[in-house]
């Protein structure tokens, strides 16, 4: 297949989204640990640090696919809290919960197929929502930052983990080399597939930056948000209050 994404309509994008994640499942882990050298696990600690979840709380972990949030999450919120995965895609949220309990974590996480822009939660219902690499696939972010705001209670928050604008042009050469160049061959080497790859690249570039999430977080009913940008601003993470 070939994954024409520039320009396509919003219903045809969807689709095309759905088909990426069902190609690239089961190799997920391991591309990304290709494609980031690693430093992905760094950043979904980090991200998880600043989530300031603690024991006991109720967290919707959004576009939550391979489950990497839920195991970082799970050993915070302990045996009384309760962590939802929600992920669009099937075959995605299968390949999670597998590997979770592969793990022995079972109890207190539940798996759900949603999508981001339309929860099935009542207002008011949870300490927090995380969303790690996901926002930049929903088709309406508008939409999806207002229900996560919805679903939250107040006081709670609301922490998106995205790829973002590199800070230094040099570096941002560099970086756009890995994408569009070394990024589909690993793509094509190790997972047969370079157009699902070469999507996730442009995805990426077309994403907005800190200070337009930023807006757009605020604009949701977010206060006080905050930017943190990690390994020069390749990925930052936006942090908000519901009030
Ligand atoms: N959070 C995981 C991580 O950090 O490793 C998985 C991120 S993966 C790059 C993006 C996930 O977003 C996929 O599992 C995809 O199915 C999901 N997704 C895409 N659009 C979505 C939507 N509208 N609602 C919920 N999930 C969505």
């Amino acid at each position: 297949t070939h994954f024409g994404f520039r320009d396509v309509p919003v219903a045809e994008k969807q689709k095309l989204v759905g088909q990426v994640f069902t190609s690239v499942a089961r190799n997920y882990d391991l591309m990304n640990d290709l494609m980031s050298f690693g430093v992905h696990r760094l950043w979904k600690r980090h991200f998880v640090a600043m989530s300031g979840v603690r024991k006991g709380d109720r967290v919707l972990d959004l576009a939550g696919g391979t489950g990497d949030i839920a195991a970082l999450l799970k050993p915070v919120v302990g045996e009384t809290g309760e962590i939802v995965v929600g992920d669009i895609n099937a075959a995605m949220l299968s390949v999670g919960r597998d590997r979770l309990t592969d793990r022995g974590l079972v109890k207190g996480l539940r798996w759900a197929q949603m999508n981001a822009e339309v929860l099935p939660f009542p207002d008011n219902h949870f300490d927090a929502v995380t969303i790690a690499f996901g926002l930049r696939n929903v088709t309406d972010k508008d939409k999806a930052l207002a229900d996560m705001c919805r679903v939250l209670k107040p006081g709670g928050r609301a922490l998106v983990l995205e790829f973002s604008k590199v800070r230094n042009e040099t570096f941002g050469k560099l970086y756009d080399f890995h994408s569009f160049q070394v990024l589909p061959r690993l793509g094509r080497l190790f997972a047969g597939d370079a157009d699902s790859y070469r999507y996730l690249a442009e995805s990426i570039r077309k994403h907005p930056d800190q200070d337009t999430l930023k807006s757009m977080m605020e604009r949701a009913g977010f206060g006080r948000v905050d930017v943190r940008n990690l390994t020069g601003g390749i990925v930052a993470i936006h942090r908000g209050y519901k009030f």
